[in-house]
């Protein structure tokens, strides 16, 4: 097998022929040894059946579908698993990323790249709100972490199979697979493209999902927040021993005390909201290490294209 596409499917049934039809075009020129996979991340609408009726049709085309809704990182890192392709392609199932792209990928990767993401020079039919929020969280991550994360890329890109056998290897729970890539290095380059807004359905990352991918991004490769943690907590107490001595010599050489309510409730609760905070971040690793402890597996494959042949 000479190339792979792994796309993760969440109720995208408007996306689906379209999606097909265009990837095949793109990786049958590179090879007639190609496979596309469909990962269904438990889809609610008609999805999965849209994939079994293509794969019935068209042996390229295999799927793995998920017994609940694992997410689209774990849903992605499946496909990894399932996937035979010397090279294998990441793409959102919502034609929001060119599958033609890939040829231009795939001539980098033939001059010996291991890894070729995808850049993004624009986004295209997304609110203001989330290219500041994309924008200024890309930005804060690399800040924080050691490794380089390619700005303004998501999971669309090339990579080679020594790439997904370290991944592999990589037994965190919580996948940001971006940054694993970035972690694991090899000769990486980029190419460059314009997002297209979403060609049917909606999205399937509300914020709160957003905001649980952008925590596991910092979390997995930066102990920064927790040294942050301890910093705010040094300039707490050095500012507090400094009002104490202040409270003293009032008290004591000038005889003229501080009145109580107000510096009481203004220290307590400005005590409370910092501890609150250094706890909630030592509460986020401890959540991570708690999931990687237990060891469960990562998805649960309810039926996939050889389960459907076996019935058969
Ligand atoms: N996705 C998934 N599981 C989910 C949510 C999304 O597999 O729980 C897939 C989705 O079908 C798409 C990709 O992940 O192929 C990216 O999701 P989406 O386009 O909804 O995110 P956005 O582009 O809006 O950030
Ligand atoms: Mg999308």
């Amino acid at each position: 097998m000479e190339i792979s596409a792994v796309i993760p499917i969440y109720n995208e049934e408007g996306n689906i022929p379209q999606m097909y039809k265009r990837m095949s075009d793109v990786l049958s020129q590179i090879s007639s040894e190609y496979e596309i996979i469909f990962v269904n991340d438990y889809s609610k609408d008609s999805s999965l059946s849209m994939i079994k009726e293509l794969a019935k049709e068209d042996n390229h085309v295999r799927y793995i579908s998920f017994s609940r809704n694992f997410g689209h990182q774990v849903a992605v890192s499946a496909g990894l698993d399932y996937s035979k392709g010397k090279a294998v392609a990441i793409i959102d199932g919502d034609l929001q990323d060119p599958p033609e792209l890939i040829k231009e990928m795939y001539e980098k990767y033939m001059e010996g790249y291991k890894v070729v993401y995808a850049k993004r020079s624009s986004r295209k039919g997304v609110s203001i709100f989330k290219k500041i929020a994309y924008k200024s969280f890309y930005r804060i991550l690399d800040k924080l972490t050691e490794i380089k994360i390619p700005l303004d890329t998501g999971d669309f890109r090339l990579i080679d199979r020594v790439i997904i056998k370290h991944l592999q290897e990589m037994p965190e729970r919580n996948k940001f697979i971006r940054g694993q890539i970035a972690w694991i290095g090899y000769k990486q380059t980029f190419v460059e493209y314009d997002r297209d807004p979403r060609f049917s359905g909606e999205t399937g990352y509300p914020f709160s999902k957003l905001l649980k991918l952008a925590i596991d991004g910092i979390t997995g490769f930066s102990s920064k927040p927790l040294k942050f943690a301890s910093s705010m907590g040094i300039i707490v107490s050095i500012f507090s021993f400094l009002v104490i001595i202040y409270a003293l010599i009032s008290q004591f050489v000038y005889n003229s005390p501080l009145r109580g309510w107000t510096s009481l409730i203004i220290s307590v609760s400005f005590i409370g909201g910092v501890q609150l905070i250094t706890i909630g971040i030592i509460g986020e690793y401890i959540s991570r290490m708690s999931t990687d402890i237990k060891k469960r597996p990562l998805y649960i494959v309810e039926e996939n294209t050889e389960t459907e042949e076996e019935e058969k």
